[in-house]
């Protein structure tokens, strides 16, 4: 069995240790004695979606945003049919936003893909700390970092959690993410995976479903140590302290 995991623009969106999360998927599999394969797509290179299970895409400043969103628009349809047919997608902060129809800074309205009809608006006041989340996906609390000066409003799409602490995806500090499809997009850095084993097995189930039909290869893993760093700044957090 294998997993092909595509990190889209490496060069340019990979902020606060993106780059982990693609390598959280990786382990994981190998871990299982399942292959996880690494693909970079630096920005213009053509796409075979028919080769690619899984797609990251981090985040990054408006300017490098700007230039990956080109990228983005210039392949096609081929992403909102990987999206549209059940691809596991997991996109964060600077690339969430591009998933939606546009994000408007005070120098420019960055076109997004319109994939998800979202959108995002800058205002001044970055929203920058450490989130937790409680998501009915999952048991365990969802615990990350946010940076961004953007607020993206999700409309009726069901978000990822509702915040316990941090903002999320407005100032309002009341939910945050979106789960769509296979789909899983946030504010979260960190990296995300790592700081939530649940997460990362969630997306590794749905990219297994969908390549062989099931995900029987997922057993479970001696990992007690992760859910006790997860469990940890959870309870940091409940009580009062900094993490
Ligand atoms: N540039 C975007 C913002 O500030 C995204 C930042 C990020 O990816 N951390 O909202």
């Amino acid at each position: 069995m294998k997993l092909t995991i595509g990190h889209l623009y490496p060069n340019l969106l990979n902020l606060y240790g993106d780059r982990g999360n693609v390598k959280c998927l990786q382990r994981r599999l190998q871990w299982r004695g399942i292959e996880g394969d690494v693909v970079l797509f630096s920005g213009g290179s053509r796409i075979d979606f028919q080769k690619v299970d899984m797609l990251f895409l981090g985040g990054g400043s408006d300017r490098e945003q700007e230039l990956a969103g080109r990228y983005l628009r210039e392949m096609g349809g081929g992403l909102r049919d990987f999206v549209e047919s059940g691809g596991v997608l997991l996109a964060v902060c600077g690339g969430y936003q591009l998933l939606g129809n546009y994000y408007r800074t005070p120098k420019a309205v960055i076109e997004g893909l319109g994939l998800l009809d979202i959108y995002t608006e800058w205002k001044p006041g970055r929203l920058v700390g450490d989130v937790i989340l409680d998501s009915p996906a999952f048991r365990s609390p969802v615990v990350g970092f946010e940076n961004h000066g953007g607020r993206t409003y999700i409309g009726a799409y069901t978000p990822l959690g509702r915040v316990r602490r941090g903002y999320g995806n407005t100032d309002e500090g009341e939910w945050e993410g979106l789960l769509y499809k296979n789909v899983v997009a946030t504010y979260l850095h960190g990296p995300l995976l790592p700081k939530n084993p649940e997460v990362c097995d969630y997306l590794l189930e749905r990219a297994l479903k969908r390549k062989y039909g099931n995900a029987a290869g997922l057993q479970g893993l001696p990992d007690e140590l992760e859910h006790r760093a997860n469990e940890y700044m959870a309870e940091r957090y409940r009580k009062g302290e900094r993490m």
